[in-house]
């Protein structure tokens, strides 16, 4: 179940952090006297009742007039690209803003008891049709096999949380999900021939060269893509890759930060197959593909100089944050696509890969 993200906006010192540590009855924020304690989002994961898993933001004051505070008020500000809730408090004005942007908006009033505030913001969050991460590709009795690298990009002793929902999902969904890393991809094969294969993106080519061309196969990143974004367009930008020249500017946009290792898909892995089919080596000019990253919050507002931007799977983000971005995007008129389906079309085997909800090929077993 996707964290329902609630965000907390008002002038300086009109109490929003007090507010969030009395739902939560502990000291979350720090709550001071002096304009301005909170500078950056503050976010703290709680379980509300009536709402289960939420996530609450603490913002800075929109008026904070110091030297910092314009900045402040563009982080605060970009915060409504992640929020399905906004309590505001005492900025009338501000009240008017999330509603341009289809974002509930709950007011409240100094003296209101938390239990009336969370029944107010039962009464108006968004309510989703639930969506299966594997969609329509899986049925009660199926084999799922899932291919895991377990590499120097991988956590140590777990697993990422896009495999453990997958995992838990098939389990509830009455499939048999057996897990194997590429290095046992063929031992798993032998005993099995499962009605779907989901891997790892990084390792598509390779699993598509072991496996029947019709044995259905996906990734986490395009099961996410699914759930989370709009696959249509992330399909259709996708295209944008067999457009891009050698002196193109792509931007890759994380959902969270993180710190890079040297296997770092993103940065590392995306850019260098990109350079590799853009670029000319040897002649003039070869060496221009421009490649940004923005992390976090640090999408640009700007989107214009950009030919394409391909977007991370977005694990630990929400819907309405995938979905505001792709909205920019397609504002801006710049095509925007997803790791895994930017993966998979850099392998040449986009054409083949199964994608939920969109009536492409299970195998019969
Ligand atoms: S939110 Fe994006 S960048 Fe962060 S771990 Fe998940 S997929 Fe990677």
């Amino acid at each position: 179940m996707e964290r329902l993200h609630i965000a907390f906006f008002g002038p300086v010192n009109s109490g929003k952090s007090t507010l969030i540590n009395a739902i939560c009855g502990q000291e979350v924020s720090l709550v001071s006297p002096v304009p301005g304690t909170t500078t950056d989002p503050v976010r703290k994961l709680a379980e509300l009742p009536g709402l289960g898993p939420c996530v609450l933001i603490d913002t800075a004051g929109l008026d904070d007039e110091s030297l910092l505070g314009a900045e402040r008020r563009r982080r605060t500000l970009a915060i409504l690209d992640q929020t399905d809730v906004a309590v505001v408090i005492s900025a009338p004005d501000f009240g008017t803003l999330p509603s341009q942007l289809g974002i509930p908006v709950v007011h409240y009033t100094r003296g209101e008891s938390v239990e009336s505030l969370l029944q107010r913001i039962i009464a108006v969050r968004p309510r989703e049709e639930a969506r299966f991460l594997t969609g329509d590709l899986v049925e009660s009795g199926d084999t799922v096999l899932l291919v895991m690298p377990q590499d120097s990009e991988a956590p140590k002793g777990r697993l990422i949380l896009p495999q453990v929902q997958v995992i838990r999902e098939l389990l509830d969904r009455g499939c048999n999900a057996l897990c194997c890393t590429p290095a046992s991809l063929a031992s798993a094969l032998e005993k099995t021939t499962p009605n779907l294969v989901i891997t790892d993106s990084q390792v598509f080519g390779l699993v598509d060269a072991a496996i029947p061309a019709d044995m259905p196969l996906t990734s986490f990143s395009i099961l996410l893509a699914a759930a989370k974004g709009d696959v249509t367009t992330f399909l259709e930008g996708a295209r944008a890759i067999d457009r891009l020249k050698p002196d193109s500017r792509v931007l890759i946009a994380e959902a969270c930060t993180h710190v890079p290792d040297t296997e770092d898909i993103g940065r590392i892995k995306i850019p260098a197959m990109l350079r590799r089919r853009v670029e000319m080596p040897g002649q003039a000019g070869h060496d221009q593909l421009q490649i940004d990253i923005a992390a976090g919050n640090d999408f640009p507002d700007d989107l214009a100089p950009y030919d394409l931007i391909i977007h991370c799977g977005a694990c630990i983000a929400n819907a309405q944050l995938v979905r505001a971005r792709i909205r920019k995007a397609l504002l801006a008129g710049v095509p925007i696509t997803n790791y895994g389906i930017a993966l998979a079309k850099l392998q040449g085997i986009l054409d083949r890969i199964a994608i939920p909800y969109s009536r492409t090929r299970r195998q019969s077993s």
